[in-house]
């Protein structure tokens, strides 16, 4: 008896998109249902890890390709895992997988037609070449085979079939159009331009020539990690790594390892070019597959890759581990510290090259997978060198990111310290006045803008040898001897500090003359032991009480505001003007730091009377 089930109603629409776009490449549904075929095989060896009795009958672990020409069918068929009636229904009916969602976002966006040759839209992409599908399959472990059947308008039907084998066929009724994929020399084509990673083998059953009727093996059928490097093209990576992660884009670059010592262990690491909307959720997707003897065990093992490496995708196979191990093992086993340290190792080594051959191609890299990379700066000594090398920075030098290396060669003679600014962006920082006595000495400050950067130098302390100092620290020392005009104007200023400080008690430690203003009238500095703005908002947003503000704040003597401000200071210490006038100099200061200013309000009734003021003063 034969059941109607309707599509989810996102599985309509992908099912529309696939068959009415501007496919150009159609071919992919080969490659897209051989993925499905491998991964049917992979599932079935690891569960056949605790139950033998699986695959205890002795058929070959292999995928089958059968077209035929009288029928005008393709069938794709495995002996893998199968489906059930339930699994045929879910997996048949609804979007499984990420990839699919993906792609229809990316259309429902609004992008090119041209893009979508890209994606792997996976199982229905069969409809780009076939106006008819059905899947005939039967569990591994289960007598009972069923048959799902669709012309992809809004339902497909099951019913019960026959399978002698465990596993799946999936029968593509061809398009007239697409009748040249019942061709040989087509088929093994396609194979081995797109499926020559797959490890299992690939059979296609001959239709013309003395082997006609026979299977011919079409892939190499070994793990692409345990080939040798040198066999191995780029395209085939690139096919491998979409397999592995349903990524449409091809990697940025990847490092293909195989150790033989003590322990035998062989992988690919791949960089992927975007990084992936989950990077900075704690549940989102990490990790590497791991293979124990060629067997796939898990996807997303996160126990191979610290997490500052969390956006590296790939594969490990160890010969060393069990195959029955369990997620519980691998936290302390001492096999995977080893592999976790190779594969720590080579990606740093790959990083390095790719900074060295590829700069541009690095700065990719570096734009979209920078701030989780520094995070490694902060939370792993061991390699905290190494990473702070790899890292780059904003500068006042230019829009061009620097390294630190570079940075240094480029100190001019005099400057011990390497600087930084830290604030809301790198236009915030670039324009802020503790920049200001730096630049008059040609000094380069590195501008740091994300959250984690105030964790990361903090961490680092020095770079060869050269300390990393805050510009916005208190504490900064420019060694110049003091001049004697400025001495007095320091003097003179005094008793002007005295009263701010009197008058802001609680919001700042303490008042003084600056030495590193030089076109602004003030500004905050962060003393020993308190965090810089950004770093202070974060903690805050955590739920952290940091108390009330540690700032210091320094005045610029030289500048007319300041004189200003003491000249009426001298002849009426009481003025309420002058009080106001210190307010608002204050919270400006607080605005320029990065920081929010306690009462956005009254600062503004402060501005406009000053403003009504000064405005009805320039009519006069
Ligand atoms: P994906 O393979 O990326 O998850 P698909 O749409 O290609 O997405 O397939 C959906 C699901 O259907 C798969 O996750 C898998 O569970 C199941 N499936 C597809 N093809 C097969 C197959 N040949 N054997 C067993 N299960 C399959």
């Amino acid at each position: 008896m034969s059941e109607t089930h309707k599509f989810q109603a996102e599985v309509s629409q992908l099912l529309k998109l696939v068959i009415n776009s501007l496919y150009s490449n159609k071919e992919i549904f080969l490659r897209e249902l051989i993925s499905n075929a491998s991964d049917a095989i992979d599932k079935l060896r690891f569960r056949a890890i605790r139950e033998p009795e699986l695959t205890a009958d002795g058929t070959p672990l292999e995928i089958r390709l059968i077209p035929d020409a009288e029928a005008g069918t393709l069938t794709i068929e495995d002996t893998g895992i199968g489906m059930t009636h339930e699994e045929l229904v879910q997996n048949l009916g609804t979007i499984a997988h990420s990839g699919s969602r993906a792609f229809l976002e990316q259309l429902q966006s609004g992008d090119k037609p041209s893009l979508i040759g890209q994606f792997g839209v996976g199982f229905y992409s069969a409809y780009l070449v076939a106006d008819r599908v059905d899947v005939v399959s039967r569990a591994a472990g289960h007598g009972q085979a069923y048959r799902w059947s669709s012309d992809a308008r809004e339902s497909f039907t099951i019913e019960e079939a026959q399978r002698v084998e465990r596993g799946t066929a999936v029968v593509l009724h061809l398009k007239e159009e697409h009748k040249k994929f019942l061709e040989d020399w087509e088929l093994r084509g396609l194979v081995r331009r797109y499926s020559d990673y797959v490890s299992h083998p690939i059979q296609l059953r001959v239709t013309e020539g003395e082997q006609a009727g026979k299977f011919e093996a079409v892939n190499k059928a070994s793990a692409l990690w345990q080939r040798s490097p040198k066999e191995v093209t780029q395209a085939q990576y690139d096919e491998f790594y979409r397999h592995l992660t349903h990524d449409f884009e091809a990697p940025l670059a990847q490092a293909h390892f195989q150790i033989e010592g003590t322990l035998l262990f062989s992988g690919i690491l791949f960089l992927p070019r975007k990084a992936p909307m989950d990077l900075f959720q704690a549940q989102g997707r990490r990790g590497l597959h791991l293979f124990v003897k060629r067997v796939f065990i898990m996807e997303d093992c996160d126990e191979l890759l610290p997490p500052w490496l969390r956006f590296v995708r790939g594969v490990v196979d160890s010969e060393d581990l069990p195959l029955n191990v369990s997620r519980e093992l691998l936290q302390d086993s001492s096999v995977v510290r080893t592999i976790r340290k190779q594969v720590i190792k080579r990606a740093l080594d790959r990083l390095e090259e790719l900074a060295q051959e590829d700069p541009a191609g690095y700065l990719t890299f570096w734009s979209e997978f920078g701030a989780v990379f520094k995070e490694g700066i902060a939370t792993d000594g061991e390699y905290r060198d190494r990473i702070a090398e790899l890292s780059r920075f904003a500068s006042t030098r230019g829009d061009e990111l620097t390294s630190l290396a570079d940075y240094v060669s480029r100190m001019p003679e005099g400057q011990k310290d390497i600087y930084f600014a830290i604030g809301d962006s790198r236009e915030a920082v670039a324009a802020s006045p503790y920049l200001e006595a730096l630049r008059k000495r040609g000094y380069e400050v590195l501008l740091l803008s994300d959250p984690i950067d105030e964790w990361a130098v903090d961490a680092l302390t020095t770079y060869k040898e050269k300390k990393l100092v805050s510009a916005m620290r208190a504490d900064l020392k420019l060694e110049d001897e003091k001049g004697e005009e400025q001495k007095k104007q320091e003097g003179a200023v005094a008793p002007l500090c005295a009263q701010i400080k009197s008058l802001l008690k609680g919001k700042v430690v303490d008042v003084r003359p600056s030495e590193r203003l030089t076109d602004s009238p003030a500004c905050l500095v962060v003393p020993q032991g308190a965090h810089h703005a950004p770093m202070e908002q974060l903690l805050r947003a955590s739920g952290r009480d940091l108390g009330s503000s540690r700032r210091i704040l320094e005045i610029n003597p030289t500048h007319p505001l300041i004189q200003s401000l003491q000249r009426l200071q001298e002849s009426d210490p009481g003025s309420e003007r002058l009080q106001d006038w210190i307010e608002t100099l204050y919270d400006q200061t607080v605005l320029m730091e990065g920081g929010r200013i306690e009462d956005p309000n009254r600062f503004a009734r402060r501005i406009t009377s000053l403003l009504q003021e000064a405005a009805a003063g320039a009519r006069s």
